[in-house]
């Protein structure tokens, strides 16, 4: 027998009664925290030199920063040039495959995975056991303040194989201690039954709230299940809803998965400090936005072995700092979206998601489920055109279903549209994140 046990795939237990996962980091005192954040900043900063990382190296040299000691705590970073996507993307396309901007030997890696590509080629992500460690443990924090504790049973669809979102999920329940059950993603009826049938067998203690629950609730309708029975329930996330935007809970999986969590108590997402500098920023300036302001979320990863400094997601992002009755003392991100999917039209700019959620509340094209697709405005002036199938029970003509839809786009987004109305099982269907914007 080897001198360790299973013990090494996991943290070791703690009191269900606790209030946080980690008391220690969640309720330590902004100041000491802020102190932490500037020594992990400090260690980043001396690897970029010193492994080196050719990229980043040469992204600071390009602002003057010409040594380590130059940016020594968080004021510093707003000197640091900001980089997104696009850069990371052209930097593995130059030095294929992976490019310069690795603060660790690939190999000394354990997983590797993909974007889902949709804006674009793919970038490579890394995983350390370290990495994933961070990962893991700021995900528990997650779990432990919506109430799961070990023991209980969880379930998820998230897509596999080079998709580095289903093993993060899958891994990080397990560390946790829940009883992790992975269906496959509803691509298929076929695919939504197994997950159902499954569900039926081992009904889920928390119910499944992935991007893809409506096509769930859709299959168990035509196959006369009540989704009860699998599981099935919507229920409140704890911060949605509350203020402006949701609350900030990733910064993608290239970045950080579990950047966040809500408390329900205030608004927003407590951040995992410990592990990254988040920041809403103005990217023509790279200063900071005052609070509560929407900037550019832009995240510096710490404590890992593979980090992104200063990197800019390109989505909105609002940072919270009074205090919260919930005791933890972190400052809370607000998430407004991503800047590619706003969409202007009539002189006014929303998220596609605004659309979804006004639809959402027109009964005859949410039973069992919302399926929709609108087209990308190319004049402004146009009518939105927007698509849509009829619900299960929609009583009304399809010009009286259009115009609730209409009426309802209106109220929320202040837009006038154009609405289709299709037969049920017209646009295609998705087992993770549907198409909602199509080019005409
Ligand atoms: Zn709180």
């Amino acid at each position: 027998m080897p001198d360790y046990g299973p013990e090494v795939l996991g943290p070791p237990p703690r009191d269900p009664e606790s209030r946080f996962w980690d008391p220690q980091i969640q309720t330590m005192e902004p100041e000491r925290l802020r102190e932490l954040q500037n020594e992990r900043l400090r260690d980043l900063m001396q690897k970029v030199f010193d492994v080196p990382v050719p990229f980043f190296r040469d992204k600071l040299r390009s602002a003057g920063i010409t040594a380590a000691e130059d940016v020594k705590t968080v004021e510093d970073l707003s000197h640091v040039p900001l980089t997104v996507k696009q850069d990371l993307r052209d930097s593995e396309a130059q030095d294929p495959p992976y490019g310069t901007y690795r603060f660790s030997d690939p190999r000394t890696a354990l997983r590797i995975g993909t974007s889902t590509g949709t804006t674009g080629t793919p970038t490579i992500s890394l995983w350390t056991r370290r990495d994933l460690w961070v990962e893991y443990e700021a995900s528990a924090r997650i779990w432990w303040r919506y109430g799961y504790r070990p023991g209980m049973i969880v379930t998820h669809a998230h897509p596999a194989y080079l998709y580095g979102g289903g093993p993060m999920l899958s891994g990080s329940y397990e560390y946790f201690g829940l009883l992790n059950v992975w269906v496959p993603p509803p691509d298929t009826d076929d695919a939504a039954e197994q997950g159902l049938r499954f569900w039926l067998r081992v009904k889920p203690d928390i119910p499944f709230m992935g991007f893809s629950t409506g096509r769930f609730f859709e299959v168990a309708s035509k196959l006369g299940i009540d989704p009860k029975d699998a599981g099935l329930e919507f229920k409140a996330m704890p911060g949605f809803g509350m203020g402006k935007g949701m609350p900030l809970m990733t910064a993608g999986a290239e970045c950080f998965a579990y950047v966040g969590g809500p408390c329900g108590k205030l608004p927003g997402a407590h951040i995992a400090e410990d592990f990254a500098v988040v920041q809403a920023v103005d990217p023509s300036t790279g200063q900071e936005v005052p609070d509560g302001e929407w900037g550019d979320l832009v995240v510096t990863t710490l404590g890992r072995d593979n980090a992104l400094v200063r990197y800019d997601l390109e989505e909105a992002c609002a940072m919270l700092r009074e205090p919260c009755p919930c005791g933890e003392t972190s400052i809370r991100g607000l998430w407004g979206g991503r800047f590619k999917d706003l969409v202007s039209s009539q002189g006014k700019r929303f998220q596609v998601e605004e659309v979804a959620s006004a639809l959402r509340k027109v009964p005859d094209v949410s039973d069992p489920s919302l399926e929709w697709q609108m087209v990308k405005p190319t004049d402004d002036d146009a009518p939105l055109l927007v698509r849509v199938e009829r619900g299960k029970s929609a009583s009304a003509d399809d010009t009286v279903v259009a115009a609730h839809c209409a009426d309802a786009i209106r109220a929320a987004v202040g837009v006038g549209a154009t609405i289709e109305v299709l037969a049920r099982e017209s646009l295609p269907r998705s087992g993770y994140k549907a198409a909602r914007v199509v080019d005409e």
